[in-house]
């Protein structure tokens, strides 16, 4: 690939498009062009004229990187995620943790952002979906998931009967809108995580719902991508010890792209409303 071809705005542009696609990984350091390898052997043995065919060439073997470890934070962040973490222990209801949040000014991402993105739905509720950032809909009304991707959301919970008004508790993993809605940076997310955090303990859901890859990524801290562990109960762990299940499913702005997928979240609430009937909730 020839680098220079890319504006910066450009590659970004493309890693968002494969993260979409579900390819948050890499699996090597160089870029394999398979368009200009000789065909594998099988290819090769069944071209039609085994007389004009390419001897058969030695099978290729790629590269297998090690599992891509999450980038350490920027130096200045831990100190604010830090900061972050300790205004956030002193929150005791979720009230006062929404005025904390409104009050602190150690992310950047507030001195873009028109408002401040705290949550909707029913504090309480047995269900608490943490999706990633607001975008310009969210930012413009201050509430999570209300533009069509949150609007899809509404129409595959209200599928299983469930509704914001009733059964759902939503939040971010971030407050503010990051400009031109780009990922969040590991620091924005370590950040308003500390807060994240504090607002799952302080809400008591029975059920996390993680919807996406970024905030599956750092709610779990993990490397591990979206496509791997979508529809893959696991445990979250929070910092006063208490542990509350979590599903981690495809975020609905991936489903408005691909809609192939919506048979696997569709699975995925399935199996999130059985959960919820086994816990005797429904
Ligand atoms: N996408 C999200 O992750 N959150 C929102 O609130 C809106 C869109």
């Amino acid at each position: 690939m020839n680098e220079a071809a890319f504006a910066p705005q450009d590659a970004a542009a493309l890693l968002r498009w494969y993260v979409d696609h579900g390819l948050d990984e890499t699996i090597g350091e160089e870029a394999i062009d398979r368009f200009a390898l000789p065909p594998p052997a099988a290819v090769a043995a069944a071209l039609p004229s085994p007389a004009a065919a390419p001897a058969a060439p030695t099978p290729i073997r790629t590269p297998i990187a090690p599992p891509v470890a999450r980038p350490p934070v920027p130096l200045e962040s831990p100190k604010l995620a830090e900061d972050a973490r300790a205004v956030a222990q002193q929150a005791n209801t979720i009230a006062e943790l929404e005025e904390a949040v409104r009050a602190f000014e150690g992310c950047a991402l507030k001195r873009t952002a028109k408002n401040t993105v705290f949550s909707d739905g029913v504090a309480g509720a047995p269900v608490m979906i943490v999706g990633e950032a607001p975008g310009a809909d969210e930012d413009r009304l201050g509430k999570p998931f209300v533009g069509v991707s949150g609007q899809l959301m509404d129409r595959m919970f209200s599928a299983i009967g469930m509704s914001r008004e009733r059964d759902l508790y939503i939040t971010n993993i971030l407050f503010w809108r990051p400009p031109g809605n780009r990922t969040p940076t590991l620091a924005e997310q370590a950040i308003c995580l500390a807060f994240t955090r504090r607002h799952i303990e302080l809400a008591r859901p029975k059920i996390v719902v993680l919807a996406g890859g970024t905030a599956v990524k750092a709610v779990l801290n993990t490397t591990e991508g979206i496509t791997r562990l979508r529809g893959k109960w696991t445990t979250l762990t929070l910092d006063d010890g208490s542990e509350i299940p979590a599903l981690p499913t495809f975020h609905p702005a991936y489903l408005l792209r691909t809609p192939a997928s919506k048979r696997q979240s569709w699975a995925d609430l399935l199996s999130l409303d059985k959960r919820l009937k086994d816990l005797g909730v429904r």
